[in-house]
């Protein structure tokens, strides 16, 4: 993957994400240059899902 701005070759970093108060951790390939983060839709999605069970098992 190339960074379409800064024509860059985009690298993994582990990233923290923020969803219903709870924090996690997930590589993500994120732009060295500007800092755009590309997160694949599904992986949001699966992540949510991910939570959203916590949640409701509780
Ligand atoms: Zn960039």
């Amino acid at each position: 993957m190339i960074c379409g701005k800064c024509n860059v070759e985009l690298k993994e970093e582990p990233t923290v994400f923020q969803y219903l108060g709870h924090e996690l951790t997930h590589p993500v390939l994120r732009c060295p240059v500007c800092g755009q983060v590309y997160i694949p839709e599904d992986l949001v999605r699966g992540k949510m899902h991910e939570i959203e069970s916590m949640l409701e098992e509780k």
